[in-house]
């Protein structure tokens, strides 16, 4: 415990960075208005890594201000080609500092430190791909009579509202910064309250290449920070992630001043296996699929529904493959699950393991970490649940740990009612080497992205991602989330004729 607490400390001096690090508005830190801070945690020992601005209102007012004028002054009338060169030349700075951003993001979000380096990577190669694919957004022309010239414009709202969860902190912001600055938008972003650092890192690391103001990053709490900034008259649209409650209130508060958003919430998504797999490399994807990121991924598969026929050889061999990660200390090599973000999210998940017990279920392997890296650590080993039924609370709702609830079925057409019978549809799973049924249960599952035999929950820019039902409304990634940060514009030309 000594050891680990002592490596962490020297991590947290190693990045000097941190000590400058308040709430970053127009190019510059600030304090809070009213002066007050908060304390960011690192999860695995539980300690505070810095104290931020908790930013209320009258900071808001103000980030908007400046967004607002960064975008009237410069930003908003540059070209495509300018804004794509300068998120290019922002890119390149986030590269150079890798390693420091991938620290942070370990420290800050508790995950291994290669798994936060590789998600730091993807998110710079979201933001890379924005650059390039507004080089060629383009209008339309619409065929209309010769006395009349109609062609369509699009056009940033302006200032645009950000606002995103813990559990990926850089490459859900990665996700919406993107597309909004290469869209031609300022933005005011509003990091998780557990999550703030590598938000505001990867801000300074943007001065002197984006005209002062046209990124902020505004760190508070959700009810403060985050429903001043959804509620601000000036935002002319919001992109919110998060849990489907916190989804319902943004929207209802965007609904007085009819602000657009795009809501990317949660899920409880299925992985279907018939009996016709690869066992080990499936048991292989499923792993990933819920236990990366100590299972708090929207996109987690916590479902598995597998066919009876091979429902026991597949459970024992997921049994010894959820038995072989290695749940522990994040600045450690070879560790693949971290600690679960805080206190009351790990209460949560531990809610649901006796829930799930009380229910009925077998808890086959997991529950809460014998051994942690330090006393009473948030760490929960990969758990799987059997003789689980789809009614259960552990099959209907979200998680947001290492738990996983197995149901068996027989026939195809009683997967695919399990797989849609929740209220969520993010994502799915499917497994088969039966061409047909691949692409009959892609169509048949309601949910918005489907990875048929492997890399399930590996988005590609170019795939648009988000969710069926109450998992959102809205689809990010791919060139059409451009559209998202810009509004259509038709203009109508009347063209006299010359010779009259
Ligand atoms: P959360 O909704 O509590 O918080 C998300 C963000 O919203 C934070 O920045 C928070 O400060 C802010 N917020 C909270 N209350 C607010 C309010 N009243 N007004 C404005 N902002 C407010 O979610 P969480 O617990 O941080 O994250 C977990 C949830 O996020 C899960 O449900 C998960 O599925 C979901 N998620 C979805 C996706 C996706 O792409 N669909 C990705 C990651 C996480």
């Amino acid at each position: 415990t000594d050891s680990v607490r002592q490596n962490h400390a020297d991590a947290r001096a190693d990045l000097e960075v941190l000590g400058a690090f308040e709430t970053w508005i127009d190019g510059e830190w600030a304090p809070a208005a009213n002066g007050e801070t908060f304390e960011t945690i690192d999860p695995v020992v539980q300690e505070p890594i810095c104290s931020v601005p908790r930013c209320g209102a009258a900071d808001v007012d103000r980030a908007v201000e400046s967004a607002q004028s960064a975008f009237d002054a410069t930003w908003g009338s540059l070209g495509a080609a300018d804004r794509s060169r300068a998120i290019l030349a922002w890119t390149e700075t986030l590269r150079e500092h890798i390693d420091e951003l991938a620290l942070v993001e370990s420290l800050d979000g508790g995950k291994p430190l290669s798994h936060a380096r590789a998600e730091i990577e993807f998110g710079i190669e979201f933001i890379e791909y924005y650059a390039n694919v507004v080089r060629a957004d383009e209008g339309i022309t619409l065929p209309t009579s010769d006395d009349q010239h109609v062609y369509t414009r699009t056009e940033p709202y302006g200032v645009v509202g950000l606002i995103v969860p813990w559990n990926y902190a850089f490459i859900i912001a990665a996700w919406k910064l993107g597309p909004a600055l290469a869209a031609g938008n300022a933005v005011v972003l509003k990091p998780a309250e557990q999550t703030p650092l590598s938000a505001l890192y990867a801000a300074k690391l943007s001065k002197s290449i984006f005209p002062d103001g046209v990124v902020n990053v505004l760190t508070g709490y959700g009810e403060e920070a985050g429903a001043a900034l959804s509620s601000h008259p000036t935002v002319g649209k919001l992109s919110f992630t998060g849990a489907d409650t916190t989804g319902e209130t943004i929207m209802e508060t965007a609904a007085s001043t009819v602000t657009p958003v795009t809501l990317e919430l949660g899920g409880k998504s299925p992985y279907v296996v018939f009996p016709d797999v690869d066992i080990d490399e499936t048991v292989r994807d499923v792993a990933h699929g819920i236990f990366y990121n100590a299972g708090q991924s929207c996109d987690a598969c916590s479902r598995l529904l597998v066919h009876e026929d091979i429902a026991e050889e597949f459970l024992d061999a997921l049994v010894d493959r959820a038995e072989s990660l290695e749940v522990g200390d994040t600045l450690q090599e070879g560790t693949t699950l971290g600690p679960i973000i805080s206190q009351a999210q790990f209460e949560t998940v531990t809610g649901y393991l006796e829930r799930g017990t009380d229910a009925g279920a077998t808890l086959e392997t997991g529950g809460v970490a014998d051994e942690s890296p330090v006393d009473d650590g948030w760490f929960v080993e990969p758990t799987v649940f059997t003789d689980a039924t789809n009614d259960m609370q552990i099959a209907q709702e979200e998680i947001f740990g290492p738990v996983l609830t197995v149901i068996t079925f027989s026939t195809y057409e009683e997967a695919v009612d399990l797989a849609n019978d929740v209220p969520f549809g993010l994502a799915a799973g499917v497994a088969t080497s039966d061409i047909d049924r691949a692409h009959r249960a892609a169509a048949d599952i309601d949910a918005g992205s489907i990875w048929v035999n492997g890399s399930y929950a590996t988005p590609r820019p170019g795939g648009p991602f988000g969710g069926f039902k109450r998992s959102g409304i809205g689809r990010e990634l791919s060139k059409d989330a451009l559209r998202h940060y810009t509004q259509e514009k038709t203009v109508y030309v009347s063209v006299d004729d010359p010779s009259r």
